[in-house]
């Protein structure tokens, strides 16, 4: 079983609830946006349980990552009087197990520079005939909706891409394991605390059980982490995370591309909301939004990547001319390790990534730095940053 197969389980998954559920996203938990905002008209997403309007969360305190270590970048500094933040870009890759795309990624990025993110799914790191280790919250033992690793041999390359990767500088996050969105029930919108440090648990005895296979991946070097389709109840979520050693979550929503806040005590950097210039629509923006809106993500549309590729790419750079003039917020790039029309997604990413992360005053980093840079500045600094307008392309 190959993991284009399994893909193509997770990919009827999200469809189903990107069908099932249209959910307005502006406004989402900052309470910062309201829908008063006017713009394009919305494709669906589900950003999960929303926060009523104008009622903003608490920030709780602000967790720390301990200083980086060694030589660092130059950009790795307080901002002088006057200086403008770099323009973060983040790129993150959900599921994080696929050794073509981490062919692809590693040399761009050695030659741009840029560090990139993995949200790793833990069922990745067992093999197949071990899927009885796993139980995800309210479903039968052994069951997923995006299978499991695959063969004995498929873990072991696995092992040697990751390592890779991270010897190469990449982090790695948490995408959790079982990947049940709305209409598999119970999903993980469903999930309580303890629903949670359950899957939270067994993800980590996966990471622990592999390392006896020669990963150099360590429970303690995760520290966020992106729900499956975005969705989660947060208040039952982030006590789970918190008590697990995280310090981020990047499974919000936002409308237009904003700083991160505090957020019930973790970072929060959300997915920003943006126009699809060719088209004159909004999506959240991340590889399957953009497909759905293309062509509501239909299997069997490989020819059509010479078409799509463009329509993202070209919104990919717009967003950037629109923060980099604007609010300077960091970007974040949100994707699947997949190859969904024809790998018309991972093909703008890598193109972009390649074009733009050697350009003046852009800085393609982790989760980890860029929390790093904003502990090194002046509170009063972020929150000024943190009080411009988002930015809309
Ligand atoms: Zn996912």
């Amino acid at each position: 079983m190959g993991l284009r197969q399994r893909w193509g389980w997770l990919t009827t998954a999200v469809a189903l609830v990107l069908a099932v559920v249209v959910v307005i996203v502006m406004g989402q938990g900052s309470g910062q946006q309201t829908a008063s905002q006017s713009g394009p008209s919305t494709t669906t997403t589900n950003p999960g349980p929303l926060t009523p309007a104008g009622q903003a969360t608490p920030a709780g305190p602000t967790p720390t990552l301990p200083a980086p270590s060694g030589a660092q970048p130059a950009w790795m500094h307080k901002l002088r009087p006057g200086e403008k933040p770099p323009q973060f870009i983040l790129f993150s890759f959900d599921g994080g197990a696929s050794g073509a795309h981490w062919s692809r990624v590693l040399p761009i990025a050695e030659r741009t520079g840029a560090k990139v993110t993995a949200m790793l799914s833990g069922l990745y790191l067992i093999p197949d005939r071990e899927s009885k280790e796993y139980t995800g919250p309210g479903h039968p033992t052994g069951t997923s909706e995006i299978g499991f690793g695959g063969s004995d041999a498929d873990i072991t390359s696995r092992v040697e891409y990751l390592n890779r990767a991270l010897a190469d500088g990449m982090e790695f996050g948490t995408h959790y394991n079982g990947h049940f969105c709305q209409g598999v029930e119970p999903s993980v919108g469903s999930w309580s605390t303890a629903g949670w440090n359950s899957e939270l648990d067994q993800f980590f005895s996966y990471l622990r059980e592999i390392d006896g296979k020669g990963l150099k991946i360590t429970p303690d070097m995760i520290k966020g982490g992106r729900t499956p389709c975005l969705e989660g109840n947060w208040d039952q979520l982030f006590p789970s995370m918190k008590s697990h050693g995280f310090v981020y979550d990047t499974s919000h929503v936002s409308f237009g591309v904003t700083w991160p806040t505090v957020d019930r005590g973790l970072w929060e950097f959300p997915l920003p909301e943006v126009r699809v210039p060719a088209l004159d629509k909004n999506v959240v923006m991340m590889d399957f939004n953009f497909w759905y809106l293309l062509d509501g993500a239909k299997e069997g549309d490989d020819a059509r990547a010479p078409e799509f590729t463009p329509i993202v790419l070209d919104t990919y750079r717009s967003v950037y001319q629109s923060v980099f003039n604007g609010n300077r917020a960091p970007m974040v790039i949100a994707n699947h390790f997949n190859d969904w029309a024809g790998g018309a997604f991972s093909g703008a990413v890598e193109q972009f990534m390649g074009e733009t992360c050697d350009k003046p005053e852009t800085v393609c980093a982790t989760y980890s730095q860029v929390i790093q840079w904003l502990q090194l500045q002046d509170p009063a600094v972020l929150d000024s940053l943190r009080g411009l307008p988002a930015a809309h392309n």
